[in-house]
C-alpha cells in the first residue's frame, strides 16, 4: 500500500530464514481485514509502500535450527501477531504483548502474498492436526484474526448463559462476535447493523433480533427489545465514536461494554453519568494465538463455521480491487488465494 486508495501488486525477493527461530510458510490463503480499510481510506502517500496482510494459513516449507513442534509440510494457522509462547505475557495468554513478538507487513512479509518469514515460529504457528482440507480453509483462516477477535469480545465481557447481548456492527468481526456470544450461552443476541445480507448471516450465526436504526433511534429500539433497561453485555465491533456512544446508550446499569473495533477516536465518553451507572469497559486487541487452541476443535468438528464471512475469493492480481470492494461495502470479507 503506497497510500490511500493505492494498492499495488509487486514482486519482492522470497523470504529466507534470518533467525534460527524462523520458519518460512507458503501462503495457501490470506485475506483483507476491516482494519486494512483505515489506511486504505486515509494513509498519506509514500515512496516505498508497506507490505500488507496479517492473516494467513499455509504450509511450512523451511524451518530454522531452533524451532520445535513443527515439521516441513505442516498446514498451519498464523495469528495476526507473532509471539514466542514462552515469556510471561504469553504464559498469561496475552500473546499480543509478547516480549519478543513481531508483526506482519510494513517492511516484513505480509499475509497478502505468496510466502512469509514467520518469526518465533514455534510459539506463533498452530498446526492443524487434520492437515490441509480445502473445505475448511475459510474457517481456519478466520481464526487468524476475525473469529478470534469476535471471541475475545465475548470472553472479555464474561458472558454468562442466559444473558442478553447487543452486538454493534455487522462487519465480519461483529458477525464473529455473534457466533461467540451464542457459544457462551447468550439467550438473546441483538445485532445492530443495516446491511441486510450481513444481518441475515448474523441470524444464521445466532442473532435473535436485528436493529437497523442508528444513534438515538437505535438505542431506543434496543432498549425496547431488552425490556427498557438495555442489555447486560454490549460487544462493540466498529471502532467509531458513534458506535461507542450507542454502546453506552444500550448497556444496562452494571453491564459490560467489550470493544474490539480498533478505536478511531482518543477518548471514551465515560464521565459522571456513566460512573453512576457502574458500567464496565473492557476489550482491546485480541490475543488470537490464545483462542485458536479453543476454537480450532470447534471448526474441525463443524460446531462453528466462521468462514461464511468470506463472500469473495480473488487471486493476488485482484487484491487492489478487493480493497475497493470491501471499502465500498460491496464485499463483506475478501479471501486471497495467491
Ligand atoms: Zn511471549
Amino acid at each position: 500500500m503506497y497510500g490511500a486508495g493505492d494498492v499495488r501488486v509487486e514482486s519482492v525477493p522470497n523470504p529466507t530464514i534470518q533467525e534460527p527461530t524462523d520458519a518460512i510458510v507458503r501462503i495457501v490463503a490470506g485475506c483483507i481485514c476491516g482494519s486494512d480499510l483505515w489506511p486504505f481510506a486515509s494513509r498519506a502517500a509514500t515512496e516505498t509502500g508497506s507490505r500488507m496482510g496479517h492473516e494467513f494459513v499455509g504450509v511450512v516449507e523451511e524451518l530454522g535450527s531452533a524451532t520445535s513442534g513443527l515439521n516441513i509440510g505442516d498446514f498451519v494457522i498464523a495469528p495476526f501477531v507473532a509471539s514466542d509462547g514462552t515469556c510471561d505475557f504469553c504464559l498469561e495468554g496475552l500473546q499480543t504483548s509478547c516480549r519478543h513478538g513481531g508483526h506482519w507487513g510494513g517492511t516484513e512479509d505480509g499475509g497478502q502474498g505468496e510466502y512469509a518469514r514467520v518469526p518465533q515460529a514455534s510459539g506463533t504457528l498452530v498446526v492443524v492436526p487434520a492437515g490441509f482440507d480445502e473445505a475448511l480453509v475459510p474457517s481456519l483462516l478466520s481464526l487468524s484474526d476475525v473469529m478470534s477477535t469476535g471471541y475475545h469480545a465475548a470472553k472479555k465481557a464474561r458472558i454468562e448463559p442466559g444473558q442478553t447481548v447487543t452486538v454493534i456492527g455487522d462487519g465480519a468481526v461483529g458477525l464473529s462476535a455473534v457466533i461467540a456470544a451464542k457459544l457462551m450461552g447468550a439467550s438473546r443476541i441483538i445485532l445492530m447493523g443495516r446491511h441486510t445480507t450481513r444481518t441475515d448471516l448474523g441470524r444464521e450465526f445466532g442473532a435473535t433480533d436485528v436493529v437497523a436504526e442508528r444513534g438515538d433511534d437505535g438505542i431506543a429500539a434496543v432498549r425496547k427489545l431488552a425490556g427498557g433497561d438495555g442489555t447486560h453485555v454490549v460487544l462493540e465491533a466498529v471502532g467509531l465514536l458513534s458506535a461507542m456512544e450507542m454502546a453506552i446508550g444500550v448497556v444496562r446499569d452494571g453491564g459490560v461494554i467489550s470493544r474490539v473495533g480498533a478505536p478511531q477516536f482518543s477518548a471514551v465518553p465515560l464521565g459522571f453519568p456513566e460512573f453512576m451507572r457502574n458500567i464496565t469497559l473492557t476489550g482491546g486487541v485480541a490475543p488470537a494465538r490464545a483462542y485458536i487452541d479453543e476454537l480450532l476443535p470447534l471448526v474441525l468438528d463443524g460446531t462453528i463455521e466462521p468462514g461464511l464471512v468470506f463472500d469473495r475469493t480473488i487471486g493476488l492480481d485482484g487484491v487492489p480491487d478487493g480493497y475497493r470492494a470491501m471499502a465500498d461495502r460491496e464485499a463483506l470479507k475478501v479471501l486471497v488465494r495467491p
